[in-house]
């Protein structure tokens, strides 16, 4: 059994316990963060905990720990769950009040919860064989740049994409793709150009998008932050997606079509092997 940790307490995952009042179950007033572990070390964590930071200020939330202290739990919560890869998923909530729209007063008690999850990310056999994708409507909120718990929207889009045999969807807005439902999204043209949406309130700024854009850039590659189209995806010859434990994985097949040849192609490989040898260098 897992070991977790709630409110500043470590305590067996059946015993953890969160008020029925908590404002993330109610209202999804909650902000939080995936980490991801190799080799017992956290990749990119100050990435991560600057991102919350900024969620947390764009929704005026006190988070109620500080970056040393999340740092020292979620070691701890390595530790003791003895993970050697994986990842701990980190959850913030504006707090416990009896409910009521407006927000409570800033010194309420936000809630704080983490766990782990291990998982094999290195030895992915996606990773080799890439996914096939659908593409779905993007009808999320206009804050998508805010990393909340309202994942819904999300999850009904993931769910459309199991039921039809795909590995996951791509949401598009006025014809244009923002984003996967839980990763971000690029296409490589003919000409080797690497092209993904720009950062704006329509996508999260992934954290594994800068790491592996920075990558791309160290290889010389070429690389066009900007919108791309569903017509954009059938003349391309490559796409994939990057995300805290997928790191780069790709995409094979969109809305039944290939893309491409229909293999995983050499830019996504290559950014993907890059990536992970970049990233340990740094883990903490
Ligand atoms: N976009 C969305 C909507 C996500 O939920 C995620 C990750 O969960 C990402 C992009 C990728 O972000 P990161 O690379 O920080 O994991």
């Amino acid at each position: 059994m897992r070991t977790v940790f709630v409110n500043g307490e470590y305590v067996p995952e059946d015993e953890a316990k969160v008020s029925i009042f908590d404002r993330g179950f109610l209202f999804a007033d909650a902000i939080y963060e995936v980490t991801s572990v190799l080799s017992g070390r956290l990749i990119d964590f100050d990435g991560h905990m600057g991102r919350l930071e900024r969620s947390a200020g764009e929704l005026d939330m006190a988070l109620p720990m500080d970056a040393a202290g999340l740092l020292d739990m979620h070691r701890e919560l390595v530790a003791r769950n003895a993970v050697d890869e994986g990842l701990v998923y980190l959850q913030v909530s504006r707090g416990a009040v009896d409910r009521d729209f407006p927000f409570p007063p800033p010194d309420t008690p936000g809630t704080v919860i983490a766990f782990t999850q291990t998982k094999k990310l290195i030895d992915n056999p996606k990773a080799r064989t890439g996914i096939e994708i659908i593409t779905v409507e993007d009808l999320r909120w206009g804050r998508c740049d805010i990393k909340t718990v309202q994942l819904l929207y999300p999850s009904m889009a993931s769910t459309r994409a199991r039921k039809q045999g795909a590995g996951g969807a791509w949401l598009v807005r006025d014809g244009m793709v923002t984003e996967g439902t839980a990763n971000n999204a690029y296409i490589v043209t003919r000409d080797g150009t690497i092209v993904t949406r720009d950062l704006s309130h329509d996508i999260l700024s992934g954290i594994t998008r800068k790491a592996v854009l920075a990558c791309a850039k160290k290889l010389q590659m070429k690389v066009e932050e900007r919108p791309f189209s569903l017509e954009e995806i059938d003349n391309a010859v490559e796409a994939f997606t990057t995300s805290a434990t997928t790191f780069v994985q790709p995409v094979v097949g969109v809305n039944g079509k290939p893309v491409g040849d229909g293999k995983p192609g050499p830019v996504a490989t290559k950014l993907r092997e890059i990536y992970i040898e970049e990233n340990l260098k740094t883990a903490r």
